[in-house]
């Protein structure tokens, strides 16, 4: 049976087929991070968990993340996302989250990281209180869609670099596929591996994907699926 795992006292996570989101909770508002692939009702779900305001807050919009959205009339992301993002009702606000903004949920500020790369305004959150990242799929160890329109390997490797330069603020990352949480030991091993990627000196294993054709690159850390 699906149901949330407890982390902490005030923060939850939800395994969905594969791709996960998170509960956390503050003194004002409750967030969710993402909203789902198969599930819908995830907003329904938070609110077993708590009696407070329930706000959304897209790491990215792939569509195994955004299952959910439609239930509210509000949600937090990067605009860079805006391209990748079809609103489910023509009344849904966006609410513009940059680079380095505070999302304060009542004595648990959230800082913004964006991480372009995966998808243009792919971006995470850094609990400053615990130093919980929550990465959304830039830094995971299962497979990093990295193939067809938006994805950007450079800008990934620049995203990564940056991130790594943040580590000491990092206690565990809590990314939405793959192991969680992780060390932050793997942001140096993904941006190793995906410059071998870039240099060409991999040689990836040829897969299909959704009717599209992608290269499977193995950097141990994880497996990056690219462009032919
Ligand atoms: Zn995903």
């Amino acid at each position: 049976m699906m149901e949330w795992q407890k982390i902490d006292d005030s923060t939850y996570s939800y395994e969905d087929m594969g791709v996960r989101f998170f509960l956390l909770v503050g003194s004002e508002y409750a967030l969710l991070i993402d909203s789902g692939m198969k599930t819908e009702n995830a907003k329904e779900l938070a609110q077993q968990i708590t009696s407070l305001p329930i706000k959304l807050f897209n790491t990215h919009t792939d569509p195994d993340h955004i299952a959910g959205n439609a239930a509210f009339d509000e949600v937090m992301m990067n605009p860079a996302e805006l391209v990748n993002y079809r609103r489910p009702h023509t009344s849904q606000q966006i609410v513009p989250v940059y680079d380095g903004d505070i999302i304060d949920l009542g004595g648990r500020p959230l800082k913004a990281i964006a991480l372009p790369g995966h998808t243009p305004g792919s971006t995470a959150l850094l609990d400053l209180n615990s130093g919980m990242l929550f990465s959304g799929d830039p830094v995971q160890d299962g497979r990093i869609f990295m193939f067809g329109p938006m994805r950007d390997l450079s800008a990934y490797i620049l995203s990564l670099k940056r991130l790594l330069a943040m580590s000491g603020s990092i206690s565990r990352i809590y990314p939405c596929h793959g192991t969680c949480p992780i060390n932050s030991g793997i942001i140096p091993e993904l941006i190793a591996g995906a410059e071998r990627i870039e240099r060409g000196e991999l040689t990836p294993q040829p897969v299909s994907m959704f009717g599209q054709n992608a290269a499977a690159y193995d950097i141990g850390a994880a497996v990056l699926l690219c462009d032919e």
